[in-house]
């Protein structure tokens, strides 16, 4: 049966696009959102989810994808090249495809990463993390809410897990909940109230899956995480936006004498305080000094007293829509002046932006000018961005960059 004579599940003839050059090229080049502006004939009107064949201006097939009418971004593909049908074997293959190409990346003693980063797993819109035998499942699109026992039966057949949590994002919540969805809810499993603790390097670490930020923790992190830790050898740490406290778990563990947390939040403080208690085994981790303060990062960090060996700046995205970008950038920059302030002479800065809509050379450009306002030198060490377990395949992908720099004076 040819693509164009296909039927749909519910009876319906199958949603066919055409797009404007630029899309179709962008398209063929891998990229995975097609915006509402792009799309230059509709067969007739789509419903959220169903699946539609893009056909070139010579009218062949070129990709198909999951169509969005309540997102700008209307259609999200999955496939693009020749002709494939998406069939229960296809779908299952692509689940499996992902979680297994992560398995030799991590051992015993890290069991928390992600399985599914989204569209550059081929999951447009989705993101599947492991916490030991928990899994959450996060959701940014309603594209999936037609095939959620779909979804559960291709995870559980991919992957090992005692429970499977779903995660909304703010955007989907309504939608979801009409049909009986909630985020936190439990797809698999017995609920958790209290969150999960798994491990990272051997840490062990709290997360709390049902009401936490993103998934419960900042599994893109790690890699830098790993690198703290190397680079607090008897050093005094401040932890800037820490959060749960995973710069400072790590930093400890490597050798800090004293690791300092600054967050607004009491309760990532209070979390904090709870992971350094799961590891009080650990002997060279509780021979640091930890305190915690809870004040606003921005103004601490220009006020607040004292000088670190290590400084580590992880703010929250400064940037959540296009028009805030400006004002992002001009933030990084003052972050980057007053935390290097915070920073002795040899001492180290990590400083890092998780703000989607500000470029990687945006960034460090205003890293840099922040850095030449206090008129010290200093020497940029590395650039760096995500984790093995979060791979990108297009720009919009890329939101996690930081640099480390070593002060020379
Ligand atoms: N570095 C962390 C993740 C940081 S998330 C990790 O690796 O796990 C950002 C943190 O910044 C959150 O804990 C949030 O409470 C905190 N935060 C947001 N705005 C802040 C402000 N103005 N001052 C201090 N902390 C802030």
């Amino acid at each position: 049966m040819s693509q164009l004579s296909q039927t749909t599940k519910t009876g319906g003839a199958r949603l066919r696009l055409r797009l404007a050059p630029s899309a179709e090229m962008a398209v063929r080049s891998g990229h995975p959102w097609v915006y509402a502006e792009r799309i230059r004939e509709i067969s007739r009107e789509g419903i959220s989810g169903e699946i539609a064949i893009v056909y070139d201006r010579k009218d062949r097939f070129m990709a198909f994808g999951l169509f969005d009418p309540d997102s700008p971004i209307r259609l999200r593909i999955l496939h693009s090249g020749p002709p494939i049908v998406a069939d229960e074997a296809w779908w299952q293959a692509r689940m499996t495809s992902a979680v297994e190409k992560r398995r030799p990346w991590f051992q015993q003693g890290t069991d928390g990463y992600r399985l599914v980063n989204g569209e550059s797993d081929g999951w447009p819109a989705l993101i599947l993390d492991r916490y030991g035998s928990t899994l959450v499942l996060k959701l940014y699109s309603a594209v999936w809410l037609p095939r959620m026992a779909d979804l559960q039966r291709w995870i559980v057949s991919a992957v090992t897990a005692e429970r499977i949590v779903l995660r909304l994002s703010r955007n989907v919540q309504d939608v979801f909940e009409r049909a009986g969805h909630r985020d936190g809810q439990n797809l698999v499993g017995t609920e958790t109230s209290e969150g999960v603790i798994f491990k990272e390097d051997g840490l062990r670490f709290w997360s709390d899956v049902v009401k936490g930020q993103k998934t419960g923790f900042f599994l893109d992190q790690r890699e830098n995480r790993r690198r703290i830790g190397k680079l607090s050898v008897g050093a005094e740490v401040l932890n800037a936006f820490s959060f749960s406290g995973g710069f400072s778990l790590h930093a400890a563990r490597g050798g800090a004498v004293a690791v300092t947390d600054l967050d607004c939040s009491p309760h990532a403080l209070e979390a904090a305080r709870r992971n350094f208690q799961l590891n009080r085994d650990d002997s060279t981790l509780a021979s640091a000094r930890h305190q915690s303060v809870q004040a606003d990062a921005f103004d601490w960090l220009e006020n607040g007293p004292g000088q670190f060996d290590v400084v580590i700046c992880d703010p929250p995205s400064l940037a959540r829509r296009e028009h805030e970008r400006a004002g992002a950038i001009d933030a990084y920059r003052r972050l980057a002046t007053s935390s290097v302030g915070k920073v002795r002479s040899g001492g180290l800065l990590l400083t890092a932006s998780c703000s989607a809509h500000v470029l990687a050379e945006e960034f460090h450009a205003a890293v840099a000018e922040g850095l030449r306002r206090t008129g010290r030198r200093y020497e940029e060490l590395e650039q760096v961005g995500h984790a093995l377990d979060h791979p990108t395949t297009f720009d919009e992908a890329r939101y996690l960059k930081a640099v480390y720099l070593r002060m020379l004076d």
